[in-house]
């Protein structure tokens, strides 16, 4: 419902689009798979809850209409198009609540009893039937939606490509496509528009009074259809004000009301999941799916095929719109859920590895036609579902052992063994890959529970040990200072306002500030008591010139000086809850509450910022110029050294693409653009075309836009940028990586740094020119110079397209080496077999029964086989060892091989291996072979003399064979 907030909260801006809506019907796909509304529980274990459903909307605003007619059109729909029996429909209302200081909602009573008998309209608490705005909702795609009013024809607002309906949902009034994903860490929202709500309930039983099954968990009696009436609005204060003017806003479950249109006793009855159990059974050795729930389902089959049916269209859609499974946020609900299908699949249905990405492929199959995006993205989904899976199969079988052997295997017997223990559940989390909830599945499975305070403990401590280790290398000598919630209330209860931080976007200013409060890891100073010398403290003051990090920009550093003499230095800048908290350590001096200071913030180091941010912006409008609509930005985090900016894309990119986006960026710093900030109201702001948000993030309202030129980039963005593109003086991007399938990072340089890595880039194209001038010249060793300049230049910080360009051209000279080096060797192993030839026979003749040949031919093996058989063919009797450095004179690789003949062996004892032992030994060589003949090699030789001294002293010495 994002997308009208500004109409239900009178902030829709005249004579849009939006303004002028008066009712609307949609179609929107719902998560609920985390924060208050979090059905992942029940996901299996019951018949209608999934983590992904299909909800049909109805709306109308300010007044179009309101409870009457949203009832007596509900009823109709159901009762009357729908052909639904009356007799099993329940109603309730809003019974009222002192509390809140509210009235039963008689009129919505009243409606109902029109249709229903009196002992069918059941008033309920405000637990299930006063509803509030959720924060979560802020998290809706753009808006596209279709509307009409009973009364005037179908009007199209704003249309996605032609959707066309499946027979399902052609049950349906009317369709279109809005995204809300309801998912974790996201609270309820403590204001906005809220009202009572009158639900519509069915008895999948019927021919009985059904009416204290209503709203108790009844798999028979379940609810299809929520009417809310939207007539108050929470303010800050939590107090209800009326509204201006009424809403209404429906909400009705496409699975649940198709199980009672298609005769089902439960919603995976329904057509659309028959292709998904159809798929997982030709997977799975168990059997069928049966339909059986609870403790009929004694193995877990049935519940294990509704909920990886159910998680694989979970993952299929938020894939398909974008989200990427991650460690944290939106990305670990989809992790958690596809850990837990795989769990299930593996575990409980004995399926192979990889058997859930095959169910994509269903999951496009039967809705692609009506969401046209699962079948664009598809083969990326699958690409991503089978890395995730994957991952994460290689450690289930060692969690599931772990927990098989270390946990359930110790309960038997005691109580106290049926709670496992937190460290148990925190190695499988944080060793083995396993959320919490599955750990807790498995438990439950298994008649355990988990201690979760500690494990709570457990993570909390995680958590202080990294932001230490973030503080200890930021040089607060790992002490934490972080505002939480009680503190923050603390200081409002005190009086003390958010810290007025509208001068961080001024530069060069010293502003003079007054010390609200020092937070110290022990707590806030106390009035007159003072903080000094030493101390590591974190400021919050009236007002401040100091950027806070937010945004992917960094904090900015510098000093507040005290009005008395010392100052703190700043090393870093958080904001929590309005205020921000500036934490450093205190160099000389002292301070208390009240004291006067004044903001430095080293804006030498911010001027190395902002070009970095700014650059950002136009590196994400380069990107889509370059590769197209299709990547979208995943993160940045930008500071005075360098930027850096994930984005999605499927596959590395070309060095022509990374050429393009830095040329692009490069012509716009040329051009001297102006870059302006603008503050205005988040409906206008998201209508200025081409503007850039980045997909789940939640903005302020109004919001603050960046513009880059007229229409270079327009971003919502609050950070800190350059008044024109050409004080980035020069953009070079040094990097292009991926973080993880799918999504790739771009890091690049401004300014001094980019300058820099531009002379780098100068001096390798200069190093390898010279080296590509060496190939006509036959040197012997270029194979190895290229190798190390290939070294030094993958080590270097320059461009990476220039980077890929000297790569291919100093490779192409390594190989051209390579071959020169081999016709080299060649023609030197030719020379070399004539000598030995003559050495060979001069031995002969003068009686000699073993000889050493000082060789050339590198460290060359198959050299040595050609010497070895031209050997034997003259001088069959002979004992011989061959030495021969790789490259003669250079203090090198040296090759070492003996020979020797069987009958001087049983004659002499000489054995090949040992000889070879010897010498090899005595070099810091190795190798081995056999009595008849062995190999081996010194790696580095300074002088070859001494090898064949000591080969010749062997034969000499220990066996006199000469
Ligand atoms: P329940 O109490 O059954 O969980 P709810 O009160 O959470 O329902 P609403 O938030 O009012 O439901 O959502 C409106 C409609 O969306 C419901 O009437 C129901 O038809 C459908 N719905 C809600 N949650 C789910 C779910 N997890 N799976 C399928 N349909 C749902
Ligand atoms: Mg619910």
């Amino acid at each position: 419902m994002n997308q009208f907030k500004p109409i239900f909260l009178g902030r829709a801006v005249p004579g849009t689009d939006l303004a002028a809506l008066s009712t609307a019907c949609n179609s929107q796909k719902c998560i609920r798979a985390g924060g208050k509304h979090n059905d992942l529980d029940d996901v299996g274990r019951d018949t209608y809850h999934h983590t992904f459903f299909e909800m049909l909307g109805s709306w109308s605003f300010n007044g179009s209409y309101f409870k009457a007619e949203a009832i007596d059109m509900a009823y109709d729909l159901l009762v009357n198009v729908y052909g639904i029996d009356p007799g099993r429909l329940y109603a309730t209302y809003f019974a009222g609540d002192e509390d809140l200081g509210l009235a039963a909602d008689e009129e919505a009573r009243e409606c109902w009893t029109r249709y229903l008998p009196e002992g069918r309209v059941i008033g309920c608490s405000a637990k299930d039937n006063f509803w509030e705005v959720s924060e979560e909702m802020k998290w809706a795609s753009p808006d596209v939606f279709l509307s009409h009013s009973p009364s005037t024809p179908r009007r199209r607002i704003v249309r996605p490509p032609p959707i066309r309906i499946r027979p399902t949902h052609e049950a349906c009034a009317c369709i279109s496509d809005v995204f809300r994903l309801f998912l974790s860490s996201e609270k309820m929202g403590d204001t906005g528009p809220c009202g009572p709500c009158s639900e519509i309930h069915y008895d999948r039983i019927g021919d009985r009074d059904a009416s204290s099954l209503v709203n108790a968990d009844d798999p028979d009696v379940i609810e299809i259809w929520n009417l809310v009436f939207i007539q108050f609005n929470r303010d800050e204060t939590s107090k209800l004000a009326s509204l201006p003017a009424r809403h209404v806003d429906t909400g009705m479950g496409l699975e649940r009301l198709c199980s009672l249109l298609q005769g089902r006793r439960s919603n995976y009855d329904i057509d659309v999941f028959a292709p998904l159990f159809g798929a997982i059974s030709s997977m799975s050795p168990v059997g069928p799916y049966g339909g059986l729930v609870g403790d009929d389902d004694s193995t877990l089959r049935d519940t294990a095929y509704r909920a990886v049916a159910d998680h694989a269209r979970t993952l299929t859609f938020a894939l398909a719109d974008g989200a990427v499974p991650d460690n944290e946020g939106r990305g670990y609900v989809l992790r958690r859920i596809l850990r837990r299908a795989t769990r299930y699949g593996q575990q409980i249905l004995k399926c192979e590895p990889g058997f859930f990405a095959k169910l994509v492929p269903v999951v496009v199959e039967t809705f692609g036609e009506a969401y046209p995006e699962l079948v664009k993205n598809q083969a990326n989904i699958i690409d991503i579902v089978m890395e995730e899976e994957q991952s994460f199969s290689t450690m289930l079988d060692r969690g599931i052992r772990y927990f098989e052997d270390e946990i359930k295997g110790e309960k038997d017997g005691e109580e106290s063994k049926k709670v496992v223990s937190a460290d148990k559940a925190f190695f499988l989390y944080d060793t083995l890959g396993f959320p919490i909830d599955l750990t807790e599945l498995m438990a439950q499975e298994a008649g355990m529970t988990i201690d979760m305070v500690g494990f709570a403990a457990e993570m909390e401590a995680q958590k202080r040990r990294s932001r230490e280790a973030r503080l200890a290398a930021r040089g607060m000598g790992g002490k934490r200072l972080e505002l939480i919630a009680e503190q923050t209330s603390w200081l409002a209860d005190g009086g003390i306002p958010a810290t007025d931080d509208s001068s961080k976007y001024s530069w060069d200013v010293e502003l003079d500030a007054v010390v609200r409060a020092i937070f110290t890891p022990d707590g806030f100073v106390k009035d007159g008591e003072v903080a000094k010398e030493g101390d590591a403290v974190g400021l919050i003051l009236d007002k401040s010139s100091f950027y806070a990090e937010a945004g992917g920009q960094d904090a900015d550093l510098g000093t507040i000086a005290f009005e008395g003499g010392g100052e703190l230095i700043v090393s870093d800048v958080q904001t929590y809850g309005g205020y921000s908290l500036h934490s450093g350590v205190i160099s000389g001096g002292s301070i208390s509450p009240g004291s006067g200071v004044k903001c430095k913030v080293d804006y030498s180091r911010r001027r190395d910022v902002a070009p970095n941010h700014s650059m950002t912006h136009v590196l994400n409008s380069a990107l889509r110029e370059v590769l197209g609509e299709g990547c979208d930005q995943r993160g940045s985090q930008c500071n005075d050294e360098k930027l850096r900016f994930d984005f999605s894309h499927k596959s590395a990119m070309s060095p022509a693409q990374l050429r393009a986006t830095e040329d692009f960026v490069r012509d716009v710093i040329s051009k001297s653009l102006p870059v302006t900030s603008n503050v205005m109201p988040l409906a206008d702001a998201k209508a200025i075309p081409g503007v850039r948000a980045m997909f789940g993030e939640v903005y302020p309202d109004p919001v603050r836009v960046v513009k880059v030129g007229d229409d270079c980039s327009v971003e919502f963005c609050g950070g800190t940028h350059v008044s024109n593109t050409a004080e980035a003086e020069a953009f070079v991007l040094t990097e292009e990586t991926s973080v993880a399938k799918g999504i790739r990072r771009i890091t690049a340089l401004t300014r001094d740094s980019a300058k820099k890595a531009m002379e780098q880039g100068s001096k390798f194209e200069g190093r390898t020119a010279i080296l590509e001038s060496l190939v006509a010249d036959d040197t012997p060793t270029l194979d190895k110079e290229a190798g190390a300049l290939r070294k030094e230049l993958d080590a270097a910080e320059l461009s990476a397209a220039l980077k890929s360009e000297l790569r291919a051209r100093i490779e192409s000279v390594q190989k051209k080496g390579i071959e020169a080096k081999k016709r080299l060797l060649a023609q030197r192993v030719d020379k070399c077999l004539n000598g030995v030839k003559d050495e060979v026979e001069s031995a002969l003749s003068s009686g000699k029964r073993s000889l050493v040949l000082n060789l050339d031919i590198g460290a060359d093996s198959k050299a040595s086989q050609k010497v070895i058989k031209e050997v034997q063919k003259i001088a069959p009797e002979l004992a011989f060892m061959g030495i021969s450095e790789e490259d003669a004179g250079s203090g090198g690789k040296v090759l070492c091989f003996a020979v020797v003949p069987d009958a001087l062996m049983k004659e002499t004892g000489l054995k090949a291996d040992e000889w070879l032992k010897d010498v090899l030994d005595s070099v810091g060589g190795s190798g081995g072979g056999k009595a008849g003949s062995a190999m081996g090699q010194v790696p580095q030789c300074d002088d070859v003399g001494v090898v064949i001294a000591k080969a010749e002293s062997f034969v000499k010495d220990a066996v006199a064979v000469v």
